[in-house]
């Protein structure tokens, strides 16, 4: 069964700044800078019927071009960190983006998302890191700020089936031509 996600790729002058916050805490796992992506609708391991009622939905979602930028450098798991992570500025247009994955998503016949959806691009992934380690970094590095990139399309990546990870593969592309949302 294919691994699935929905997702908008980082342009490579952007992937070179992220790239640059490689290293620093002992223990960590530095995403590749390849595989650096914002995720819309994690779908996870589907049958193909449902893989492509995802894709079909996907199809039918308009949505014009739009800016974004990375806004400084954060991290999941309070006391236990398992991710660092670049934020990204608030956007109207992501937003809705990811409402209409969510909905292509419940269409396609998975759950609904119960979690806030909090846009972001993985910079690193850990197990046993210490908190204070990952509190240093932040410190030190966490006024990263880009410049704005233009998202022209958004596509589904497939990861490793069953557990995850790179490299993800385009499986579906779906330019942005539609009217604004
Ligand atoms: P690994 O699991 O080996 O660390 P990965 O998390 O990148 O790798 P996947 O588990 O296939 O690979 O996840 C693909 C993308 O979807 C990643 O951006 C991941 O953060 C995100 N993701 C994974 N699980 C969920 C989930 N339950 N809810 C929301 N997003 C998720
Ligand atoms: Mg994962």
């Amino acid at each position: 069964m294919p691994r699935l996600f929905s997702a908008i790729e980082i342009p490579a002058e952007i992937a070179d700044r992220l790239a640059g916050l490689r290293g620093g805490i002992d223990g960590a796992r530095w995403v590749d800078p390849e595989n650096y992506h914002i995720t819309l609708r994690f779908i996870g391991d589907v049958d193909g019927t449902t893989a492509e009622r995802f894709c079909e939905a996907l199809a039918k979602v308009e949505c014009a071009p739009f800016a974004l930028n990375l806004d400084g450098l954060g991290s999941f798991g309070r006391g236990r960190p398992r991710a660092v992570w670049a934020g990204v500025a608030p956007s109207g247009e992501l937003a809705a983006l990811n409402r209409n994955h969510e909905k292509a998503a419940v269409l396609a016949g998975l759950g609904a998302e119960t979690r806030n959806f909090h846009p972001h691009v993985t910079l690193a992934r850990m197990k046993r890191v210490r908190a204070q380690d990952v509190a240093t970094y932040l410190s030190h590095n966490g006024a990263f700020l880009t410049s704005a990139f233009e998202v022209t399309r958004f596509v589904i990546y497939s990861s490793r089936a069953s557990r995850g990870g790179g490299p993800y593969v385009v499986e579906r592309a779906y330019p942005l031509t539609g009217r604004a949302i």
